[in-house]
């Protein structure tokens, strides 16, 4: 019999945590009620993509859940980027509004970056426009900057999960705007020694071997497989892919009843850019589902909220 002891990596609870953040911000939000304000989120829709209708939809429910007032706007997809930005423009101008959220992707002729940049930084609550970028890459406090919410998300859940940052060695596949790039600066800001990779790295997997803490935000299915990860790492998996393919299924969650029960029902399951495998070896995992993206709109709220109560003390 062998008397080494098997350490069971602990399940990072994204909606636990969402939770907990959740109910911080119903204290807020009486606090606000009581100085003669509720903070409201306008989110703007263009066309019909089912995936952003999904989106918007919860961020909508949570608002209302929380008290929070919002509204949608859901131009069609055939609207002129100077249509969108006299929206905008009008969104800024409206007291009541403290946040403006535009559901990205956008139809191509829609000029992205212009529309991003015309929403006001202080009710930029998804933290995209190039100032609050800019005070986050320079590692303002906290308060002045509205932050993207996924990143975001992961450094509240890797705080409140007593997860130590400074110092550690972290590790982080994807360089976008919305996830690498900035959860790179946050955990750089946390005092952690980062390494951005992304398709044209060399030697990714020895690299990601040295990771204590490894992010993976690429949009590959089980990207990251086991001997990438040293053993005991905290795994952080942004990725969100729908698996609908048998064989694929079965390569990833091949015993795993529940997740059978559930392919057989809806045709279809989700999994992250790391190989639930890998999950096995690390110390702590997020899950998907139920690790990153639970907090994603949970920040939002916050951002929101933030966002609201700086506008009313001027910060
Ligand atoms: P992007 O497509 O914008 O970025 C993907 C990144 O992965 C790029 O930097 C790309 O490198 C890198 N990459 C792609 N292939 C490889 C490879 N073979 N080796 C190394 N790096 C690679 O995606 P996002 O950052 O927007 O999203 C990433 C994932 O996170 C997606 O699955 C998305 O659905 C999910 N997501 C989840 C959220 C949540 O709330 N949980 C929120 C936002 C995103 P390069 O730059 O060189 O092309």
């Amino acid at each position: 019999m062998s008397n080494v002891a098997v350490v069971e990596p602990r399940v990072l609870d994204g909606v636990a945590i969402a939770a907990e953040i959740k109910s911080e911000l119903v204290s807020k939000l009486a606090e606000a009620k009581e100085r003669g304000y509720t903070p409201g989120l306008a989110v703007v829709l263009v066309g019909e993509n089912p995936a952003s209708q999904l989106y918007v939809k919860s961020k909508v429910k949570t608002c209302a859940e929380l008290g929070i007032y919002s509204e949608m706007h859901t131009p069609a997809a055939s609207v002129t980027t100077e249509e969108l930005l006299a929206l905008v423009e009008s969104l800024n101008e409206r007291d009541e509004i403290d946040g403006i959220l535009i559901q990205l992707p956008l139809p191509e002729h829609v000029d992205t970056e212009r529309l991003l940049e015309a929403v006001v930084p202080e009710k930029d609550v998804d933290g995209f426009h190039p100032i609050n970028a800019g005070r986050l890459l320079s590692g303002a406090p906290a308060e002045k900057v509205l932050a993207p919410c996924t990143p975001a998300g992961i450094m509240e859940m890797l705080r409140r999960s007593d997860i130590p940052v400074s110092g550690q060695r972290a590790v982080v596949i994807g360089r976008s705007n919305i996830v690498g790039k900035p959860i790179a600066a946050m955990l750089i800001n946390a005092s952690a020694t980062v390494t951005v990779c992304h398709s044209r790295t060399r030697d990714l997997a020895e690299i990601t071997r040295e990771a204590d803490i490894l992010v993976a935000a690429i949009g590959r299915a089980g990207f990251v497989t086991a001997d990438m990860v040293r053993p005991g790492a905290t795994l952080v998996d942004v990725g969100i892919n729908r698996v609908t393919d048998a064989a694929e299924f079965e390569r990833f969650f091949a015993g795993d009843a529940k997740r059978m029960e559930g392919f057989a029902k809806r045709g279809s399951t989700v999994v992250g850019d790391i190989d639930p495998a890998a999950f096995r070896v690390a110390g702590a995992y997020t899950p998907v589902p139920g690790g990153v993206g639970a907090l994603t709109i949970a920040m939002l709220m916050s951002n929101t909220v933030k966002a609201a109560a700086a506008r009313r003390s001027g910060n």
